[in-house]
């Protein structure tokens, strides 16, 4: 049985320009994640990424269809997957004047968890930064601090939503060595990304989501020898973004 296993999911949103009509930002998505692996939900802004990962970490209801997380059923058991999920908040969530080996004591207490800051801030390479506040923290620093506080609950299943938007070719690769790292140790990584680079490099499998649906899903290599035109001049593939074009009609940015 997947790790992961989402039928038919859907969330209807009021219309932005007439309330009383509603629309669906997640449209009948279903989705198999295998323990162990990097999955990734590559689209364009709006696409319903992140109402889909808050569908399933329990934090939006769900309207229609189901998820499953190690066999636990999301909308009967809120508080059950949340033993077995973390979940990345972004750092500015963070009260300002409490320091980072604190502040895991703290995400540790709430979990009933006696957890050693010190191993975790050393896990995301912030040992150095044990007593630092997290507004001083650079935008890297604060991305991989909020993965620490994720894990102390030592989760089956990490939920990423955009990690690495906005951070620097520097820091958006530590972030996925750390990445690659938890799941060689064994965790289920699920991110939202509109980066094909990043979904290319770090990904074992994707789905292509746009408009609410998944419009293609495999391998990143497999949806480019699907789908991406071969260029004339030369024989090898495009990349994501081809496929991305040639599946939408509309490019990852617009
Ligand atoms: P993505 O993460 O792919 O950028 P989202 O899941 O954030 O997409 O949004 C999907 C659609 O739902 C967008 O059209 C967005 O404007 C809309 N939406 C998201 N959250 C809400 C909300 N709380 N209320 C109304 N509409 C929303």
């Amino acid at each position: 049985m997947p790790i992961i296993e989402v039928r038919d999911l859907a969330k209807q949103y009021p219309l932005p320009d007439n309330k009383s009509e509603k629309f669906f930002a997640v449209n009948g998505v279903s989705l198999q994640i295998e323990a162990g692996e990097i999955f990734g939900i590559l689209g364009p802004n709006g696409a319903g990424k992140t109402t889909t990962l808050e569908m399933l970490e329990g934090l939006n209801d769900i309207d229609g269809g189901e998820a499953f997380i190690d066999e636990i059923d999301v909308s009967q058991n809120p508080y059950k997957v949340k033993e077995v999920i973390g979940v990345q908040l972004q750092a500015n969530e963070y009260f300002d004047n409490v320091n980072l080996e604190e502040l895991l004591g703290l995400f540790g207490a709430l979990y009933n968890r006696d957890i050693d800051p010190k191993a975790l801030l050393k896990k995301v390479q912030l040992e150095d930064k044990a007593k630092a506040k997290p507004a001083n923290l650079s935008g890297g620093q604060k991305q991989r601090f909020s993965i620490a506080c994720a894990l102390v609950n030592e989760p089956k299943v990490l939920f990423l939503d955009e990690p690495t938007t906005g951070l620097d070719p520097q820091a958006k690769r530590n972030l996925w060595d750390l990445v690659r790292n938890l799941n060689k140790s064994g965790m289920t990584i699920v991110l939202t990304t509109h980066n094909m680079e990043e979904a290319e490099e770090l990904c074992d499998r994707l789905a292509i989501m746009d408009k609410g649906k998944i419009i293609a899903e495999g391998t990143p290599q497999e949806l480019i020898l699907e789908h991406a035109p071969e260029p004339p001049e030369a024989p090898l593939h495009g990349d994501l973004e081809d496929v991305f074009l040639v599946l939408t009609g509309h490019g990852l940015r617009e």
